[in-house]
């Protein structure tokens, strides 16, 4: 079966449903047909501030999240990203082979250090998608199941397996990005020209919130100064994006959608959509509670399911090495 690989951060205590609709719900999809391998990025949390209570309890909130909305460790690799070193010592050696000006391209990390301001960026979100390469490569995954935000660094990927392979001779799977049209991106209900983000929590709708407050933001998105809905993504993402998020949660097609709404105001798509997401979240956050009752289970899970990844990334890892002349230790 195509090997996947796909990660989530632990950046938030909560998915924000673009997660859900854009990377997690593929997931899901894909594990059974698939050798799937998926994981918690903790390493990449830390390329900006954490607290490390928080980051501790969001780990393990973010693998109960993942269990809670369908992922199956009896079927998919599910594992921590920090207990599986390989990811963190191939990252070294694609940071090695990358240009300066090439990493200086991505511009997620332009967006994400304009935030806090440039100077106090870290050089870790700098190289962040080297990271993310190798997190791939040393799978040797087949396709990548990401969001629209995470193009860019597929394609960084996809250039170093290729350089690092003529170099040092075939090691790597270019993997392809794995992309789903409709909710590859889910906007922010404040500001529909950017996308939802766990890190801009004022416009995400995050799942595990009180079932009340997750419609007070989906009544509140920001739409546009007509009446009329239409699925327009450019000239009414606001309106559009309400449409793709409710077509998502009730399985239909937004062009069948948008005839319900004839004669209707934005208010009517508003609550409907409201009442889609809270339909989908309200049994995903009780389960969810069951799951994080029993801490013990959940690290007993995740050290099983590093062992899984280990024995795959170790072997990749072992002739990368052995490639760059690396002396191995008897
Ligand atoms: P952060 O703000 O901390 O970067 P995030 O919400 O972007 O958080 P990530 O953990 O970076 O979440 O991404 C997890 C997965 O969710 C990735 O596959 C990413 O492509 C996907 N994803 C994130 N935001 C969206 C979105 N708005 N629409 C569709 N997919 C998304
Ligand atoms: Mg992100």
């Amino acid at each position: 079966a195509p090997r996947v690989l796909s990660g989530i951060q632990p950046t938030a205590g909560s998915f924000q449903l673009g997660n859900y609709l854009g990377a997690v719900k593929q997931w899901v999809a894909m594990q059974d047909d698939h050798d799937a391998f998926y994981c918690v990025v903790d390493l990449h949390a830390i390329t900006v501030e954490q607290d490390p209570k928080e980051l501790h309890a969001n780990t393990l909130l973010a693998y109960a999240q993942l269990l809670a909305a369908g992922v199956d460790p009896d079927r998919a690799t599910l594992f921590v990203q920090s207990q599986v070193p390989e990811h963190a010592q191939l990252g070294w050696v694609m940071q090695c082979i990358t240009g300066f000006g090439e990493a200086n391209r991505m511009t997620q990390f332009k967006d994400k250090s304009a935030r806090g301001g440039s100077d106090h960026a870290s050089v870790g979100l700098f190289t962040y998608p080297i990271l993310q390469v190798a997190d791939i490569l040393i799978y040797q995954a087949d396709a990548v199941p990401v969001g629209e935000d995470q193009r860019q660094h597929l394609e960084l990927t996809r250039d170093l397996a290729q350089r690092f392979n003529s170099r040092y001779g075939t090691t790597f799977t270019v993997p392809q990005p794995f992309i789903v049209k409709d909710t590859a991106k889910i906007l922010d209900l404040q500001d529909p020209t950017a996308k939802m983000s766990k890190s801009l929590p004022h416009g995400a709708v995050f799942l595990l919130d009180d079932p009340k407050v997750i419609a007070k933001r989906l009544k509140s998105a920001v739409t546009d100064s007509e009446t009329e809905v239409r699925f327009d993504p450019d000239t009414k993402p606001g309106v559009s994006n309400l449409l793709t998020i409710l077509g998502a949660f009730t399985g239909r097609d937004v062009e069948s959608l948008v005839l319900d709404y004839d004669g209707k105001g934005y208010g009517a798509l508003k609550g409907d959509a409201a009442e889609a997401v809270v339909a989908f979240a309200q049994p995903f956050a009780a389960r969810v509670a069951e799951l994080q009752a029993d801490p013990a289970e959940l690290t007993r899970l995740m050290g099983a399911g590093a062992a899984k990844a280990q024995a795959v990334a170790s072997t990749t890892l072992a002739t990368v090495y052995e490639r760059m002349g690396f002396v191995a230790a008897r």
